[in-house]
């Protein structure tokens, strides 16, 4: 009768444990849709995103500096500031090899050397999860020997439609047991090329972002079809916003500076300027008065923006006012980013839902804190960063 009773505890306490484990293993979802002002969704028809934020967190991510896809997206992705990461730009120079980083260079792109800190898919592959990853920018880059489970080369043409990255997130999703990803992460390029060829404010910006809110509303419904979609976590986040630069607006500079004291300018949003050694100084004084722009040198740029120790980053960094270009080409009318963050027309659209949120509006946060985020509804340690999940936990049922 004793044994029977030990033996029957014993079972209650092994099914207790294995429905605490089951309940642990949530999977996470994280949408990047590049160029998303946080505002879109006010001026726009956005159904989908509005459910979101019914239903879980809305909020917005304040980018880091500076305010350009591939350092903010690698930012989201490590949680360490773009000065920190060595991505320091969409473009830049490394003195040390002379050799300019840009998207355009697939050879100096997939260097694994340029690429600091740890993304959170080799996180969470060190520590035994299973992560798959569409486009976004680092994964298909073999940073610390090591790539996510699933991933996808950017520069192999065709490229996945974003129907296909949403119905591949579905099918990873469906996987058995032990194939399915703990993370799932994916690139949109949109609506940061709309904001771009017609400014955030246009009827085709406004198409873009409607059409792309109700492709997200179909893949959502087929999310919550799925048997397990109680345990799935939905992130949608954006890298920056956009904002529009008049025809015209571009601050000349070259005629300033003498060809001798200057290696390279790299960028113009902010123009990062590259000086001979000792020529830093004359470059400084000569750039003194321009108009709508602030010119640091790379030590003395405000600390708030957390950039200028590394050495990717420019002697000397010229930062328009919001609206203009560093250029000697006259600007092209357009919508722009890679201004301050602290504007607010560079902020990002975010929402979650899912088993670990709360419902809850949520004031702006800097986006270093999302890497300890996904690790906290993950269950992993995140290695060390810039963001701090005290910023955020707020959102989170389980803080
Ligand atoms: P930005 O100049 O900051 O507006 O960058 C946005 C552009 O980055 C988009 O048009 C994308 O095509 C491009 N992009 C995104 N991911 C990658 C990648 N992995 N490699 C090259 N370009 C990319
Ligand atoms: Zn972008
Ligand atoms: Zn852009």
């Amino acid at each position: 009768m004793k044994r029977n009773y030990i033996a029957f505890a014993l079972m209650v306490l092994m099914l207790v444990l294995s429905l605490q484990t089951m309940q642990a293993r949530h999977h996470t979802v994280v949408i990047s849709l590049d160029g998303f002002r946080w505002d879109y969704t006010q001026w726009y028809d956005t159904p989908f995103l509005d459910l979101l934020a019914e239903r879980g967190v809305s909020s917005a991510l304040i980018p880091s500096y500076p305010s350009k896809t591939f350092p903010n997206h690698y930012t989201l992705a490590t949680g360490l500031y773009p000065d920190h990461h060595g991505i320091v730009a969409n473009v830049f120079l490394d003195t040390s090899t002379g050799l300019s980083f840009s998207l355009g260079d697939t050879t100096q792109k997939l260097n694994p050397t340029y690429y600091g800190g740890e993304p959170i898919w080799n996180t969470a592959k060190k520590q035994g999860l299973r992560t798959a990853v569409f486009y976004w920018p680092g994964s298909d880059v073999c940073v610390g020997g090591s790539y996510p489970d699933v991933y996808y080369v950017y520069d192999q043409k065709p490229r996945l439609t974003f129907q296909e990255r949403l119905d591949g997130v579905i099918a990873q999703l469906q996987l058995p047991d032990d194939k399915r990803p703990d993370l799932i992460m994916a690139y949109m390029e949109e609506p940061d090329g709309s904001g771009h060829n017609n400014g955030p404010h246009h009827k085709t910006t406004r198409r873009t972002i409607e059409s792309l809110d109700s492709m997200l509303m179909a893949f959502y419904n087929r999310l919550q079809q799925l048997p397990n979609a109680a345990d799935i976590n939905l992130l949608m986040v954006s890298d920056h916003g956009m904002t529009w630069v008049a025809e015209g607006n571009n601050v000349c500079f070259a005629e300033r500076l003498k060809p001798e004291w200057v290696i390279k300018v790299e960028g113009n949003l902010p123009a990062q300027i590259y000086t001979r050694e000792g020529c830093a100084d004359s470059v400084y004084q000569a750039l003194q008065g321009l108009p709508h722009c602030r010119v640091w040198r790379k030590g003395e740029i405000p600390e708030r923006l957390h950039y200028g120790t590394n050495s990717r980053v420019g002697d000397i960094v010229v930062d328009p006012d919001l609206g203009f270009y560093v250029q000697d080409k006259r600007a092209a009318e357009g919508g722009a980013h890679g201004f301050d963050p602290a504007m607010s027309d560079m902020h990002a659209m975010f929402r979650a839902v899912g088993p670990d949120f709360k419902h809850i509006e949520m004031p702006h946060f800097p986006n270093v804190d999302l890497y300890p985020l996904l690790c906290r509804i993950l269950g992993i340690k995140p290695a060390a960063c810039d963001g701090n999940i005290n910023e955020v936990k707020a959102m989170l049922k389980e803080n």
